[in-house]
């Protein structure tokens, strides 16, 4: 794998780190090849115009894209990491543009197999006292008009909308957005430092219940950012907003997350039992810190008709994510599966074999407009 490859030259200590881990596991794959002899459902069983409904979009604020990236992160070892997975360079964005980051999500999604669609993300920052953008402690900021723009340049890319509801003006935001064709809200609480528990958002609910905009809400830990308050990707802190009747789809399955002794899953999974309008992506779920995650939420039944197809792309393109790590994927399906170059169908093909169902891939086309098997 290139990504894997290049990377190899950098010599950061939580580059190293990360490759002792993934040598180890697959030493631990490779032992325990004898234990995965389990059959694999036919290729038929993906269906085709999958959308993930979970795909980042970044820039450096070239080309006047207003996307924001704080020197703290430029500093960080992601960047350069971050940079290589979306296919570009640094070098390449300052002379053509931002634009140039969808530019390849859009070709490489139209070389992929089984996803046709995929939902592009805004990502809002942190609001300061004022109501203003608080540059100081936003690392990332990608910005609606930007998503907008590149959604509407490329057919495959829909727009997912970004609003952090402390700023004063969060409503005409979710207005805006719905009108330029936004098919969800996504907000990472860790990050952008508030409690989706907190009455004063509960205009905001109304407005998402209003516009029929779903709320793609981040739960678990956060690890792609220098920092995250970790106690707001608790997914109990989501009640309000479901009470309220909005569509939440809890990111990741709040994978590896513990709040007050009890595993992120098995809160999703008590509150799924209360909530018909609370549904959970597989988003990040092959990353190697995540494995045994999706296996385990396929198969409980209170997801069951809850999940959603996700990729978290770019992350799906990092050394992080191979069928190599996986110990339930049969030895030939790894080889089968690391010999398509495509991210999405890499990614796509190790969820069906941790036990995707084509519901799960087919769920949210209908929903965002985009038609199944188109
Ligand atoms: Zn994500």
């Amino acid at each position: 794998m290139t990504t894997m490859k290049n990377l190899s030259a950098k010599t950061s200590p939580g580059i190293l780190k990360s490759k002792m881990l993934l040598s180890s596991l697959l030493m631990t794959t490779i032992a325990s090849q004898s234990a995965t002899a389990r059959a694999v459902p036919a290729m038929d069983a993906i269906p085709a115009g999958i959308v993930d409904m979970h795909c980042h979009i970044a820039g450096i604020g070239a080309g006047g894209s207003g996307c924001f990236i704080s020197p703290r992160m430029r500093r960080n070892w992601r960047f350069n990491i971050y940079l290589h997975s979306f296919g570009v360079s640094r070098r390449e964005l300052e002379r053509q543009g931002d634009h140039l980051v969808a530019d390849r999500i859009s070709a490489s999604l139209a070389g992929s197999q089984f996803v046709s669609h995929a939902v592009i993300l805004a990502m809002d920052g942190v609001i300061g006292p004022d109501g203003q953008l608080d540059t100081n402690h936003t690392e990332v900021y990608v910005p609606n008009e930007f998503v907008a723009a590149m959604a509407a340049r490329h057919t495959n890319l829909l727009f997912g909308a970004s609003v952090n509801p402390l700023r004063p003006d969060a409503l005409e935001r979710l207005v805006w957005a719905k009108a330029h064709g936004a098919v969800l809200v996504k907000w990472l609480p860790p990050i952008m430092e508030f409690d989706p528990a907190d009455p004063r958002f509960i205009p905001f609910y109304k407005k998402l219940v209003e516009l029929n905009l779903p709320l793609l809400s981040h739960t678990g830990p956060e690890h792609s950012f220098s920092k995250a308050e970790a106690a707001l990707g608790d997914p109990e802190k989501l009640r309000l907003p479901l009470s309220l009747g909005v569509t939440v789809i809890a990111a990741h399955v709040a994978a590896s997350g513990k709040y007050h002794g009890e595993r992120g899953a098995d809160r999703l999974a008590r509150m799924m039992r209360e909530y018909p309008n609370l549904y959970a992506d597989i988003s990040a779920l092959t990353l190697v810190n995540n494995l045994g995650y999706l296996h385990r939420a396929v198969h409980r039944p209170e997801f069951a008709g809850r999940l959603v197809y996700g990729s978290d792309f770019p992350l799906i393109r990092t050394p992080l994510v191979s069928p190599w790590y996986s110990v339930r994927i049969p030895f030939r399906e790894k080889f089968a599966i690391a010999r398509h170059r495509n991210p999405w169908d890499r990614d796509v093909l190790m969820k069906r074999d941790l036990g995707s169902t084509p519901e799960i891939f087919g769920k949210w086309g209908q929903r965002f407009g985009v038609a199944a098997g188109t």
